[in-house]
């Protein structure tokens, strides 16, 4: 009886299982993609936790006026109640990323699968994308969530260098992280839920500018860039919960 109710459970449970096909994108990104044309600096910036109407289109606007291009890993229980800014950031030609629904560092793996379904399905129900791309809630990578993202085809993205906006109140903390010794090729993590970030923005693009840097989807840093050999052990990837919120 057990293994029969178990089984109905897992079938019930796969019906609209989304799953990425294999375009032979990366799987895992962790470390800059490098070998970008001479005197060209690429840098994406990625923004989790959102969409918020009282941050994210701060944000936009900013992006918009700097003719910049960014990436954002949403959460479902956020994009759920605010559809209108995942059609903006589609329509304004960034990126979108899933980020689970919940936010969870620990869940079941039933629950994972749902989350990611669920946020896919919403996704491509609002914007007509279907997106390809997670970031895992504290850069965790063995969580229920992260294995369900490589099952199904997902790249998984890290972060090279970090705003450490959940550390910090201060706009001004937030533009000197990002921007005292950006590279080339930078996957720089944000968070467009924090009102700090939002008033820090404006200014951060005009120094990345000032300094020549390119900010781009992530997807584009990943077609133009070349990626080495994504290490096991590197920073980003030996994050575990903590009270900092990723
Ligand atoms: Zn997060």
């Amino acid at each position: 009886m057990i293994s029969i109710l178990l089984t109905l459970s897992l079938t019930s449970g796969h019906q609209d299982r989304q799953t990425i096909p294999d375009l032979g994108l990366p799987r895992h990104v962790e470390t800059r993609p490098k070998g970008f044309a001479a005197g060209y600096k690429p840098v994406a910036l990625t923004f989790d936790d959102g969409p918020l109407p009282s941050t994210t289109p701060l944000i936009l606007d900013a992006l918009r006026e700097h003719g910049a291009k960014a990436t954002f890993f949403v959460l479902g229980s956020n994009a759920v109640r605010h559809p209108d800014l995942l059609r903006r950031i589609v329509d304004e030609g960034h990126d979108i990323g899933l980020h689970s629904w919940t936010h969870a560092a620990k869940m079941p793996m039933a629950q994972a699968q749902k989350e990611m379904d669920d946020l896919q399905r919403l996704i491509e129900k609002e914007t007509g994308v279907k997106s390809w791309l997670f970031r895992s809630p504290y850069g965790m990578r063995s969580s229920a969530l992260a294995q369900v993202a490589k099952a199904d085809g997902y790249t998984n993205v890290f972060w090279t260098a970090s705003a450490a906006d959940t550390a910090t109140t201060n706009p001004e903390v937030v533009y000197r992280n990002v921007c005292f010794t950006p590279n080339p090729g930078e996957i720089i993590l944000m968070h467009d839920v924090k009102p700090h970030t939002a008033t820090a923005i404006p200014q951060i693009l005009d120094e990345l500018s000032r300094k020549g840097f390119t900010p781009i989807q992530i997807s584009q840093m990943l077609r133009e860039g070349k990626l080495g050999v994504q290490r096991a052990a590197s920073k980003a990837s030996n994050r575990e919960p903590s009270e900092a919120k990723y």
